[in-house]
């Protein structure tokens, strides 16, 4: 019986590495579906229907400091961050929805149990108003309660540094794909978050980065037959992509 019972340990500890799925974020939530938007308050609740591990979303502070969830940089010719938040309030995004402040957003995460806000905040002009963004970004999450739950993520190296400075115990990942595994993990924070052509050009750094203890995400990645590549990659631990459903769907096989 004993034996058996070894045997059978083994080979679960065997499996185990068979048995690792990365993780699926909504890349600015799931708005490939009817009645959504990218980055709307709908796109998150959809995220959350899907029972997906998080739902991304872009951040910018306006030119009076409110931080809204947007990804351009620029809407209908206004630049968001040269524009005050009242010209931009009454625009509708493609679903009817209005621009939603942070706030609102961080407060339907709030109300929505398990699903992790993956929070972008944008790289703006100026250090100071990367900084400002930042710290209003922490600030609020830190007012929902979402501190353990929430994910940031960001192409710029200061933001990652103020996160760190900031809020050192939060999950930090770097979206730009130009510093190795090693100078991420000397940065200090928990993660990198690359371009799948990333990972083409540099096959080692998904392990090497796991080795080294980081987190390791991949976006975006779309369609059947990238999304079945990367699920199967060793080291990737999260997927970012516009298609949450067809991946969903494509680890319920594997
Ligand atoms: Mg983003």
């Amino acid at each position: 019986m004993k034996r058996i019972f070894l045997l059978f340990m083994a080979a679960s500890l065997l499996s185990l590495p068979l048995l690792a799925q990365p993780k699926i974020v909504a890349h600015r939530g799931f708005w490939r579906t009817a009645g959504s938007a990218q980055n709307s308050l709908t796109s998150l609740q959809k995220s959350a229907e899907l029972g997906l591990y998080g739902s991304e979303f872009d951040v910018w502070i306006t030119a009076d400091g409110v931080p809204v969830v947007f990804h351009d940089a620029v809407w209908d010719g206004m630049r968001i961050e040269d524009t005050k938040f009242t010209d931009l309030m009454n625009k509708r995004l493609p679903n009817g929805e209005f621009l939603p402040t942070l706030q609102q957003y961080l407060q339907l995460f709030a109300k929505t149990p398990y699903i992790r806000p993956i929070f972008e905040i944008k790289t703006h002009k100026t250090d100071e108003r990367n900084r400002a963004v930042t710290e209003i970004s922490v600030k609020l999450v830190r007012e929902l309660g979402l501190e353990d739950r929430t994910d940031y993520i960001a192409f710029s190296k200061y933001v990652c540094q103020v996160l760190h400075e900031i809020t050192p115990n939060s999950r930090i990942a770097y979206l730009s794909g130009d510093l190795s595994p090693q100078q991420v993990k000397e940065m200090g924070i928990s993660g990198i978050d690359y371009n799948q052509k990333v990972f083409d050009q540099h096959p080692n750094w998904a392990k090497q980065a796991k080795a080294l203890g980081l987190e390791v995400n991949v976006w975006t990645v779309d369609g059947e037959e990238d999304l079945t590549k990367f699920a199967k990659m060793p080291g990737i631990d999260l997927i970012t992509t516009n298609d949450p459903d067809k991946l969903k769907e494509i680890l319920k096989k594997k």
